[in-house]
């Protein structure tokens, strides 16, 4: 069997994601790279994770040719490829619909860097990308999928921000290992939980004066009058 340390660490990289309550059922996907040999191990479609063993892992090129494996790969294949023929660093990739991250990628926004957990992963926002076009989604929709997600990063450093939000979509996260990946994709839902709460809480406005005297005075104090008249 070929390749079985990256087997292994991709095999592991899928369980991390289940483990930290990023997927659910078998959405999202990890893969691995041996730079030295030109393969990807990624783990194959819709197969359950409690079934998963390293032998299930499919090998491939990075053209996206199978080189070994019975099972077909995870859809998101092509997606994987680009992103290892354009980040000479990414020798892993996560992707998962986790909540927090995926709804930024709903509603397109990026998630702003607004405190240290941030900045101590991600220097700067994490970018959402273009929306894809009717042609981009007609045909060839994975392989078009990681274009958008390296046409953003063309003169960015994708080593300074290890993930990206697909419009509408969710995250994909890249990082040394398959395990730095899934890592990177635990620490995006984490900052994007954050930045949720933050930016919620930052738009809240407090209540109007007379609405909180009304409220606490009704139930406190001389003219209170909440609640049935106490009787001798
Ligand atoms: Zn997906």
């Amino acid at each position: 069997m070929l390749l079985r340390k990256l087997r292994e660490e991709v095999l592991e990289a899928n369980l991390e994601l289940v483990r930290r309550g990023l997927v659910l059922y078998t959405f999202g996907n990890a893969s691995g790279i041996s730079r030295k040999d030109g393969l990807v191990a990624i783990k194959p479609s819709g197969v359950p994770y409690e079934s998963l063993g390293p032998e299930h892992m499919v090998i491939t090129k990075l053209d996206g040719e199978i080189v070994e494996g019975d099972l077909r790969p995870s859809s998101d294949l092509p997606t994987h490829l680009e992103i290892y023929k354009s980040f000479p660093n990414a020798g892993g990739v996560a992707h998962t619909h986790s909540e927090f991250a995926t709804a930024w990628a709903q509603a397109q926004r990026p998630i702003p860097c607004l405190g240290t957990t941030h900045a101590d992963y991600f220097h700067g926002e994490v970018p959402v990308t273009p929306v894809l076009t009717p042609e981009e989604i007609g045909s060839d929709y994975e392989k078009n999928t990681g274009l958008a997600i390296c046409r953003y990063f063309r003169g960015r450093n994708p080593d300074a921000i290890p993930a990206v939000l697909v419009a509408s979509h969710g995250p994909f996260c890249w990082g040394a290992t398959a395990g730095a990946a899934a890592h990177n994709a635990a620490i995006l839902e984490s900052i994007a939980r954050m930045a949720y709460y933050t930016v919620t809480l930052a738009d809240a406005q407090p209540v109007s004066r007379a609405l909180h005297d009304k409220h606490f005075l009704r139930k406190h104090g001389h003219g209170a009058y909440y609640g049935q008249v106490k009787s001798q």
